[in-house]
């Protein structure tokens, strides 16, 4: 693993001057929370404070801590930021590029997050198995085309189907999946949950009126119990969704762009062809859950 320690975690490029490290959750958000000692887990135990991977000092200051200055003034309103991201969901772009979009913010934030996560268990973690998922994420050709993403000027991210929820149990919460790749992160009252690289897919079904019924139900669990984990049911109802989609994200790196074609189609009956297979998400939503220990009435 000597190479990733000296190589960028956000160009991939060596690091030849004295190398800094990049905090994956910034200090400064971990203490005005007050979650400077929570834990998380992969396959050991690590306090969010110690999740830190190796990166030029330019790339560091440059794009690191001027997004990560964005994020922290976006959260200063967590009112106004659902009702903004929900604003911008209803908008499902073919092309994208350099965007100052609160949606575009945190899902850059959200993506160098995830990435940050495993990048940081691949570099630190003795268990073999765990390395070898975490090395799947990071040798992933998905995060190679996030880091050209980067280095063209579009922010640490393709195209990826972000969502948000409010409950009013205010707990701080984090969850990544592999398969489908994915992060849930709660910070106070707002649930984030992005489908990593999905090319909007997730967006194309789950949006307008069935996404409001799904958020309609989360506020209704969270007022029947608060300490119910509705973000998590959440998160495994468009994980579900996500992995029953019979279409896989596409994406093409030109020069200066990454270009998303997993929402164009060849075939001449769309609706029959990508139809979701309703036992198939029945079956893969009861077994998500299932790995999150939660048993529905
Ligand atoms: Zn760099």
């Amino acid at each position: 693993m000597a190479d990733l320690r000296t190589a960028c975690f956000f160009c991939n490029n060596a690091i030849k001057e004295k190398k800094t490290l990049e905090h994956i959750i910034p200090n400064s958000l971990l203490g005005r929370l007050r979650i400077k000692e929570e834990t998380i887990t992969g396959r050991k135990e690590t306090q969010y404070s110690r999740i830190k991977v190796p990166a030029h000092s330019s790339c560091n200051s440059e794009f690191g801590s001027a997004y990560e200055s964005r994020v922290l003034n976006l959260l200063e309103d967590l009112d106004s930021l659902y009702e903004t991201i929900k604003s911008e969901e209803l908008g499902l772009p073919m092309m994208y590029g350099p965007d100052e979009s609160a949606t575009a913010i945190i899902t850059t934030w959200l993506s160098k997050n995830y990435y940050g996560l495993f990048y940081y268990d691949l570099i630190s973690t003795q268990d073999e198995e765990w390395q070898e998922v975490c090395s799947s994420v990071v040798a992933g050709r998905n995060f190679e085309y996030v880091r050209a993403s980067y280095k063209n000027g579009h922010g640490f991210q393709l195209p990826s189907s972000l969502y948000v929820f409010k409950t009013k149990n205010a707990n701080t919460d984090l969850v990544t999946l592999v398969d489908p790749s994915s992060i849930l992160l709660k910070i106070g009252s707002l649930t984030f949950i992005l489908c990593i690289c999905d090319g909007y897919l997730t967006k194309s079904y789950l949006n307008g009126e069935v996404l409001g019924r799904l958020r309609d139900w989360v506020r209704q669990e969270d007022e029947r119990d608060i300490r119910s984990p509705s973000h998590k049911i959440a998160l495994g109802e468009i994980a579900a969704l996500r992995s029953c989609i019979p279409k896989t994200p596409r994406f093409i790196l030109s020069d200066d762009q990454v270009i998303n074609m997993s929402l164009s189609t060849m075939v001449a009956n769309p609706d029959e062809c990508y139809r979701v297979d309703e036992q198939a998400l029945s079956n893969a939503r009861a077994q998500i859950l299932r790995e999150f220990n939660i048993e529905l009435g």
